[in-house]
C-alpha cells in the first residue's frame, strides 16, 4: 500500500481506510493507496505551518531553495520513463503524451529554479529624503494546493515549484483518483533532501481532506484546479481567514477557422486541438468556429481524419486517444451526447462507445462530432470534458468574435488565418487568458496560464506565477529621526 508523504515520513491514513486505484484502460486495480480524512489533513496542516514558522527552512535563502529545484528538475528527466508510463498507469494516457508532460514538469522546476533568487527587492521613491524605502516579496506561508485528474503531476508541478521557490511550504492534494506520479515525486522531494514539512502530499477525497485545506485556519493560500462547482466551494470556504485565492477552473474553447487559413494544417490542428487526451484538457478547443465559405469542406476533411483515430492501450505506440478517466466521467460524456442529440445538433461522427472487443473493458468513447450547432445550445456552452467537437459557422469576422466570447468561459482560443491584422484584431477582442495565432495548445513555464470570466481567478506560470505564493512588503526607514512635536 502507498502511503501519504506528511512531515518527512510516510504514513497510513488515521482511520486505516485505504483505496483502490484503477487502470481506466482495463479496470485493472493498479494500487492501493492510503485514503485520508479530515485528520490527516489537520496534520499535514500542523506540519507546514511548524516548518514554515519554526523550521529550519526559514532560514534558507533562495539560492539553497533554487539548488534543490533544480535536482528535482534533474530527477524527473532521470525518471522521465518510469514517471510517464505510471502516468499513463494511471490516466490512459499514451506514453508519448505523459513523456510530453513530464518534459513540462523538469522545465517548470527548472524555470522556477532559476526565478527563485532573481528578485532581490526594489527600491521606491519616498516623499521624504530622509527615508529610504523598500520594498521585499516574502513567501505567503502555508498552501493548500489542490489538483485534478487530467494532468496529475503537470498540475502539481505548476502548483509546487512556484510555491517553494518562493520560500512557501505545502499540503498538496492530487485527485484521489490520479494520486500515484504525485506520491512518486514525493519521494523525489525527500530524495534530494527537504526538510521535513516544507513538502507534504495528503491523499482522499475533496469533500473531506480538499474541504479542510480550503477552511483551515492556518492556511494562508489555496490553490486549486478543477471543475466550476468546486471552485466555488473552495472559494466560500476559504472566505473563513480570507486566504490568498488562486483558481484554474474550466473552459469551453473557441477555434476559430477563416476562410483563408491553410487549409491542411488548420484541420490537422482542429483534430489535435480536441481529441488530444480524448479532450479531457481544460483548454480543450470544442468549439469550432468556421467561416461558412468553407464549412463544408472543413468539416468534410475533419470528420474523415477523425475517423482514422486510433484508440487502445496507452503502451501501444500505435494508440492515438486512450480511454477517459473513470466510469462516472464515461456516463457524464454520454450524457451530454444524448443532451447535443435532444437539443438539434446534427451527429455526424462518434456519438458511442467503440465495438472493437479489446476495448469492452476500458472508458472509451469514439471521438464524436456535431455540427448545426447553435451557440445557446448546452452542448455548445457546457464543458463536457471528452472527445466531443461542436460545429458553428459564421459569416464576418464581428459575427466570429461575437460568437466565440458568447460563453461563461475565457480559459483559451484559437484564430486560424493568413491575414495578421485580422488575427491580431480578433486575438484583441477575445475575452480569454490565452488566444493562440495559427497553431493550438502550446504552453510553456515562461508564458502564464489561466482564465478570464469563470475559468478562474490567478494566474499559473511565468513570472506572475511566483508573485502568486509571495507578499509584498513595505519597509520604510527614517534615517534621520527627530521628534515631531506634534503633541507640544
Ligand atoms: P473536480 O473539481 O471534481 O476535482 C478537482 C480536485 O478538487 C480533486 O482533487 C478533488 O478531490 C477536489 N475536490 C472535490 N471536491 C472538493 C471540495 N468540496 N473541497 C475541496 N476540494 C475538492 O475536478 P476534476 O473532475 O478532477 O477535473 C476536471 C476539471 O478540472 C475540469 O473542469 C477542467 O476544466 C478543470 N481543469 C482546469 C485546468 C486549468 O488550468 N484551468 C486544468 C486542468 C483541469
Amino acid at each position: 500500500m502507498k502511503k501519504m508523504y506528511i512531515n518527512g515520513k510516510w504514513v497510513k491514513a488515521r482511520s486505516g481506510d485505504i483505496r483502490e486505484i484503477i487502470n481506466p484502460y482495463n479496470q485493472e486495480v493498479i494500487a492501493q493507496v492510503a485514503e485520508g480524512g479530515e485528520q490527516d489533513a489537520k496534520a499535514a496542516i500542523q506540519a507546514a505551518r511548524d516548518a514554515f514558522d519554526k523550521g529550519e527552512w526559514r532560514q534558507w535563502n533562495a539560492t539553497q531553495r533554487a539548488d534543490l529545484l533544480y535536482q528535482v528538475a534533474e530527477k524527473i528527466k532521470q525518471y522521465q520513463r518510469e514517471l510517464a508510463e505510471l502516468e499513463t498507469l494511471n490516466t490512459g494516457k499514451t506514453v508519448v503524451e505523459s513523456e510530453a508532460d513530464m518534459e513540462g514538469i523538469a522545465a517548470v522546476f527548472q524555470y522556477y529554479a532559476g526565478l527563485a533568487d532573481k528578485d532581490g527587492g526594489v527600491v521606491i521613491q519616498s516623499p521624504n529624503p530622509d527615508t529610504r524605502s523598500c520594498l521585499v516579496r516574502e513567501p505567503v506561508g502555508v498552501c493548500g494546493q489542490i489538483t485534478p485528474w487530467n494532468y496529475p503531476l503537470l498540475q502539481a508541478s505548476w502548483k509546487l515549484a512556484p510555491a517553494l521557490a518562493a520560500g512557501n511550504t505545502v499540503v498538496l492534494k492530487p485527485s484521489e483518483i490520479t494520486p500515484l506520479t504525485t506520491i512518486r515525486i514525493a519521494e523525489i522531494f525527500e530524495e534530494v533532501g527537504f526538510p521535513p514539512g516544507v513538502v507534504n502530499i495528503v491523499l482522499g477525497p475533496g469533500a473531506t481532506v480538499g474541504a479542510e485545506l480550503a477552511e483551515n485556519h492556518d492556511v494562508d493560500l489555496i490553490s486549486f484546479t478543477g471543475g466550476g462547482v468546486t471552485g466555488r466551494k473552495i472559494m466560500q470556504a476559504a472566505a473563513g481567514n480570507f486566504k490568498k485565492l488562486s483558481l484554474e477552473l474550466g473552459g469551453k474553447n473557441p477555434n476559430i477557422v477563416f476562410a483563408d487559413a491553410d487549409f491542411d494544417t488548420a484541420v490537422d490542428y482542429a483534430l489535435n486541438a480536441v481529441f488530444f487526451h480524448a479532450g479531457q484538457v481544460c483548454s480543450a478547443g470544442a468549439r469550432l468556429l468556421v467561416e461558412e465559405s468553407i464549412h463544408d469542406s472543413f468539416v468534410e476533411a475533419v470528420v474523415e481524419k477523425a475517423k482514422q483515430i486510433r484508440m487502445g492501450s496507452g503502451f501501444d505506440e500505435k494508440t492515438q486517444m486512450g480511454p477517459v478517466m473513470s466510469k462516472e466521467h464515461l456516463a457524464k460524456i454520454e450524457g451530454y451526447i444524448r443532451l447535443g442529440i435532444e437539443e438539434g445538433a446534427r451527429l455526424v461522427l462518434g456519438g458511442k462507445r467503440p465495438d472493437d472487443p479489446e476495448l469492452q473493458n476500458g472508458f472509451f468513447i469514439e471521438p464524436t462530432i456535431f455540427t448545426n450547432c447553435r451557440t445557446h445550445m448546452r452542448i455548445v456552452q457546457e464543458e463536457v470534458f471528452g472527445p466531443v467537437l461542436t460545429v458553428e459557422t459564421f459569416q464576418t469576422e464581428e459575427e466570429a468574435i461575437r460568437l466565440a466570447n458568447d460563453s461563461l468561459y475565457g480559459l483559451a482560443g484559437a484564430v486560424w488565418t493568413q491575414e495578421m491584422n485580422r488575427a491580431q484584431r480578433v486575438a484583441s477582442e477575445l475575452r480569454m487568458g490565452t488566444v493562440w495565432i495559427n497553431d493550438y495548445h502550446p504552453y510553456f513555464p515562461q508564458a502564464p496560464w489561466g482564465g478570464y470570466k469563470q475559468s478562474g481567478i490567478g494566474r499559473e506560470l511565468g513570472l506572475i506565477g511566483l508573485e502568486e505564493y509571495t507578499e509584498t512588503k513595505h519597509v520604510y526607514q527614517n534615517i534621520n529621526p527627530q521628534p515631531m512635536k506634534w503633541f507640544d
